[in-house]
């Protein structure tokens, strides 16, 4: 006998049966950066059968500190993290089916990823903003299947369960709506320490093992946050979270998946794509403050531009007071979607 999960089997909670159950099932991680290559990474060593990655991005040398399943050679070539990581992954655990998706995950295209390949047990949050974590929640409740959150940023890290249909909240029932464009720190503007990012990736794989095996009794039912610097770490219980004028959960109103907020357009005769913004309005002095590190920015009262990087391609990036924003240097549009959420909204 393969002696490869001999310890994890000793485990009183895994045990023979838990392996065999984690052999059969399916995990789907959405966005391989820190997050994901953690999680991605301790699911494949596990055993869990099947495990689809899908990502839209390039490694870049600027995440090599956080996102252990990339190289340097990986950067170098500018490899899509979906096939960099596939790549990795086969190599640590051939019994392991490791299929690797380059995609941007949107509204357009997210059930039939998440259905293309058979519907995935489970879904791993490994994004950086919300529009992409409101479309994964309205899928997992839409669906039934559970979702696991992350976030990491800086020195704090956060993760949280949702679990459709077992009484407990959606993510919606909890951040109603997405914090406002430029409001919040990305890695970007405020950094993360590659350690936060492993802890979090450590505790969505450890409750998807936990969804995986069917220990509904075991599964984290709080929403759990820590500043590791700080030492600072407390646990917000999620039992009566649930809101039942929820918007998604509780009204069945999908409009993330639906594309209510408008997707982004490549720009007619123009090497720019449109980037349709939320619907309210957005300080352009507190985002311009936000970007101060990251380059030249010319802010007025009604729009902020400048270069930016990204993938080691350079772009104009104009952001307007209704949130609307234009990435210029592109036709493609997860590449701008990408642009814009590593600066403008996290
Ligand atoms: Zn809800």
């Amino acid at each position: 006998m393969d002696p490869r999960y001999a310890r994890q089997m000793r485990v009183e909670h895994v045990g023979e049966a838990g392996q065999a159950r984690l052999g059969s099932s399916h995990a789907m991680i959405v966005g391989v950066g820190a997050l994901g290559c953690v999680s991605a990474d301790l699911l494949v060593r596990a055993g869990v059968g099947t495990v689809t990655i899908i990502d839209r991005d390039l490694v870049e040398r600027s995440n090599l500190h956080r996102q252990p399943l990339f190289t340097e050679s990986d950067a170098d070539e500018k490899k899509p993290k979906a096939i960099a990581a596939k790549e990795r992954l086969e190599v640590v655990n051939a019994g392991v089916e490791v299929r690797g998706i380059i995609a941007d995950f949107h509204c357009e295209n997210a059930l039939g990823l998440i259905e293309g390949g058979g519907v995935p047990d489970v879904l791993i949050d490994g994004t950086d903003n919300f529009e992409t974590r409101f479309l994964l929640n309205d899928c997992s409740v839409k669906l039934g299947v559970p979702y696991v959150y992350g976030g990491a940023i800086s020195t704090k890290g956060s993760a949280a369960v949702f679990v459709p249909g077992r009484g407990g909240p959606c993510l919606r029932c909890i951040v109603p709506e997405a914090p406002d464009a430029g409001t919040q720190p990305t890695c970007e503007s405020a950094g993360v320490i590659g350690a936060v990012s492993s802890i979090i990736g450590s505790y969505q794989a450890a409750e998807a093992m936990k969804v995986l095996m069917g220990q509904w009794d075991r599964v984290m039912g709080s929403m759990l946050s820590f500043d590791l610097w700080e030492g600072v770490r407390t646990r917000v219980e999620l039992g009566d979270a649930k809101d039942a004028e929820c918007v998604c959960c509780g009204k069945g109103e999908y409009g993330y998946l639906e594309g209510e907020r408008g997707l982004p357009q490549a720009l007619c005769g123009q090497q720019a794509v449109q980037i349709a913004g939320g619907g309210k309005m957005i300080d352009l002095r507190r985002l311009g403050a936000s970007l101060e590190g990251s380059g030249d920015f010319e802010v007025k009262d009604y729009m902020i531009r400048g270069m930016v990087e990204h993938g080691g391609e350079r772009f104009e990036l104009t952001c307007f007071a209704d949130g609307r924003a234009i990435v210029d240097g592109t036709v493609d549009v997860g590449v701008a979607r990408a642009v814009y959420s590593r600066y403008i909204s996290s």
